[in-house]
């Protein structure tokens, strides 16, 4: 048997650096630069929408709201919130052929504000909070981190909040044990080591001049700068998230680090895609709010604003909304976890995302018997294998980890249940959930390759 036969026959996973081209590395390192300015302008879900419309509009995309008229041609995005944002551009095919949809998330585990969070106590003042999504509690203490947030007034202001990006500005912090009083505490087990309300901002020491306390003094240093009393903190959404900012990791510098790749790596690729669409397809963009506490709320993917958009799209273009939504196909962007060596025991090699190997097409997630899962078609899976070898891209099969080892959930499955072909499509990250992430710089790349594929046949 030939060499050329012997590998067309047995499958192998190989590395974007030994399938690609030249070109394609080179393009891959130049693309990373603008992914890192997004992650460091991005860090919640409402930086995340503004900074998508922001390059939305540089590519001549324009505001649409419910009701507005809609023709071929268009490009256009929904803010909804400011939380979720829907991109969208309207193709001149039939708009019954469906529509190309891809979901991905902004928001990211984090740690919120209680509503009433002053707290004062040993001579530190503190902000109470109550974390947000699957964080590691124990990697968030001893640690930089950034305030980031609106404040909504009873006047109707929403004032923005952001201190600890800035090189001149504080950070915030929550405290740890040192090790010569955490004996006890080292015994415990990982997941128990920290506690939820120990999760405590450290945000002023310096008593007020009238009464003494640092929680006064605190709040006049609020009301300098944001005109706010405590009470308008009951109608804040504020949070706290590493103040790090993206970099290059290693050596050769293929890697980034960053808090937030869970899912801004598969959000930026979905977005740059849809800015460069050609205009046949009808093609959707969605970037949603609240995917890492189960998607609820009308800014998360459960919510029926998708249908009312294709609903919209089908009336207004002489479509019926069930065909179009029979015909339309949705990449679930979102990240998987790496096959790490350093804790090969809970990963299946074979069956595992490699780093550097490309974009991941996760046909089910789920857990404990594939329980709660959106299980890709093999049909959907050999159309998409067609197009992405149209445009050359790499690309590999990835499962979550060892089966019975844990599992997990994506969008996929809120989308697919309105009779939409689904299946998920991301990037495998090194220490998902953790303060700071990594990803390599080529999946990423050949993760906006393959959606752009997707838009473009
Ligand atoms: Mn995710
Ligand atoms: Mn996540």
């Amino acid at each position: 048997m030939s060499k050329e036969q012997k590998n067309k026959l047995i499958y192998e996973k190989k590395t974007v650096y030994e399938k690609a081209d030249k070109s394609v590395i080179d393009a891959a390192f130049a693309y990373a630069d603008g992914y890192k300015s997004y992650l460091d302008a991005a860090k919640t879900e409402r930086e995340a929408v503004k900074v998508s419309i922001e390059l939305a509009k540089a590519k001549g995309f324009k505001e649409y709201r419910l009701g507005d008229k809609i023709s071929a041609g268009d490009k256009l995005y929904y803010n909804n919130r400011g939380k979720n944002l829907f991109v969208f551009s309207v193709g001149t095919k039939p708009i019954n052929e469906g529509i190309k949809i891809t979901a991905a998330h902004i928001d990211a585990p984090r740690i919120d504000l209680k509503q009433c969070p002053v707290i004062e106590d040993g001579g530190m003042c503190f902000f109470k909070t109550h974390y947000y999504g699957g964080i590691r509690k124990y990697q968030w203490v001893a640690t930089p981190l950034a305030l980031h947030g609106v404040i909504a007034t009873v006047d109707g202001k929403n004032i923005d909040v952001c201190i600890g990006e800035d090189e001149s500005d504080p950070v915030f912090y929550i405290n740890d044990l040192l090790p010569h009083l955490g004996y006890e505490q080292a015994k415990l087990p990982l997941e128990s080591g920290i506690k939820g309300e120990q999760l405590n901002i450290l945000v002023g020491s310096i008593p007020d001049d009238e009464d003494g306390t640092i929680k006064l003094n605190v709040l006049k240093l609020l009301n300098e700068k944001y005109g706010i009393d405590e009470e308008d903190l009951l109608s804040a959404e504020l949070s706290v998230v590493p103040a790090a900012k993206a970099r290059d990791v290693g050596f050769d510098r293929a890697l980034i680090g960053s808090y937030g790749h869970d899912d801004r790596v598969c959000a930026y690729p979905a977005l740059t895609a849809i800015l460069e669409a050609d205009g046949n397809n009808t093609c959707m963009c969605i970037l949603a709010d609240k995917e890492e506490t189960g998607s609820d709320g009308p800014t998360g993917m459960q919510c029926d604003l998708m249908l009312d958009l294709i609903n919209e799209l089908a009336s207004q273009l002489g479509g019926n909304p069930a065909v179009v939504r029979a015909n339309s196909q949705c990449l679930s962007a979102d990240v998987s976890a790496v096959f790490d060596p350093n804790f090969p025991e809970v990963f299946e090699k074979q069956n595992a995302p490699l780093l550097s190997c490309g974009a991941v097409f996760t046909k089910f997630t789920g857990s404990r018997g594939k329980s709660g899962t959106n299980d890709a078609n093999a049909e959907f899976i050999g159309y998409l294998r067609s197009i992405l070898a149209k445009d050359g891209v790499v690309w590999q099969a990835g499962e979550l980890g060892k089966v019975d080892c844990g599992g997990g959930g994506t969008v996929a499955k809120y989308i697919s249940k309105h009779n939409i072909d689904t299946i998920d499509l991301g990037v495998p990250v090194i220490a998902m959930h953790a303060p700071y992430e990594v990803v390599s710089k080529v999946d990423v790349y050949e993760t906006f390759r393959a959606i752009r594929a997707f838009y473009k046949y």
